[in-house]
């Protein structure tokens, strides 16, 4: 017994350290288009195990250097980024963008200073006020992955519009909804739309600070840009309509059975209860995240719904 004790004691001792001394993302440089290229997270939550490597994040090999668009939940995250940018080009980093202030978008920021960094005025707002916060929580969240990680405000201001980069022309569209600061990367020059958390695919969308109503318009916005492949924040990337019909459709119903449960009084839990249409059953995390707008939204909508009755 004392030897199976001793054995379970040193397995305990040796698996963790091993496992968690690698810290290794496993970031792979998938080419989307001419000079394009992403890093596909896993459709998870935040854990121990993934670090935070939840998150789609890109770069763009201009004549003038590489664009880099979002870094990921972590120093390390960035610095494994860079690493494998390094793998297909010695250009500098012209610029990093920060499509909007979710940790898993900028908290890789730091490995690419002094590079500039750039994000729409909401965008700074939210990463200057909440950054820390995010930073702490996924501390909580992910451990040792995020050792080291501070939160870089970006310090550039960008403004929505065209900017030509090396042979490149990107436009810059500013939206909201999924955050009230939302920036869309629409590459013109080889059609890759970099869609930010706006569009999750086969992942269900987070609500944290969605205002539904301008989700909807921004989602018709990008429905218009003629895409040839679009980048979704969570998920793989399309070539045609189907994951912003997909955010587009879910959200619809979530909207939908919120203002339902509040027409008829229902608690939250009583919410949290109803059933999931059969067409999302293979989102990733369709119930937990549910449970998460529930709580995200409904206090909101059962206040809009009290006014309309009195
Ligand atoms: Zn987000």
């Amino acid at each position: 017994m004392r030897r199976l004790l001793g054995g379970l004691v040193l397995f305990i001792f040796f698996s963790q350290p091993l496992f968690a001394a690698k810290f290794d993302y496993g970031l792979n440089a998938k080419p989307v288009a001419d000079n394009t290229y992403l890093f596909i997270g896993k459709k998870e939550d935040f854990n121990f195990q993934n670090g935070g490597n939840i998150v789609n994040s890109g770069f763009i090999i201009t004549d003038e250097g590489v664009v880099v668009i979002d870094t990921g939940s972590s120093r390390r995250y960035g610095e494994q980024m860079l690493a494998e940018i390094r793998k297909q080009t010695n250009k500098p980093i012209f610029k990093v963008i920060n499509t909007h202030h979710h940790p898993d978008h900028f908290l890789g920021n730091q490995a690419f200073k002094p590079a500039p960094i750039a994000a729409l005025k909401g965008t700074v707002k939210g990463i200057k006020n909440s950054g820390d916060m995010f930073a702490e929580n996924l501390y909580r969240m992910t451990g040792d992955w995020m050792r080291g990680t501070e939160a870089v405000v970006p310090d550039i201001t960008l403004q929505p519009g065209i900017e030509e980069i090396g042979g490149h022309e990107l436009e810059y569209i500013e939206l909201s909804g999924h955050t009230g600061s939302d920036l869309a990367v629409f590459d013109r020059t080889t059609g890759v739309l970099f869609a930010g958390d706006l569009v999750f695919h086969n992942r269900t969308l987070t609500t944290p600070h969605a205002i539904p109503e301008k989700w909807f318009v921004a989602l018709d916005k990008l429905a218009k840009l003629p895409f040839k492949v679009l980048i979704p924040g969570h998920g793989e990337p399309v070539s045609d309509l189907s994951a912003i019909e997909q955010t587009r459709d879910y959200l619809r119903w979530l909207v939908t059975t919120l203002e339902n449960g509040a027409n008829k009084g229902l608690s939250m839990n009583e919410v949290m209860q109803t059933e999931i249409p059969a067409r999302f059953a293979g989102l990733a995390l369709v119930k937990s995240e549910l449970n998460r707008s529930v709580v995200h939204l409904y206090p909101g909508i059962e206040k809009k719904t009290l006014h309309k009755l009195n």
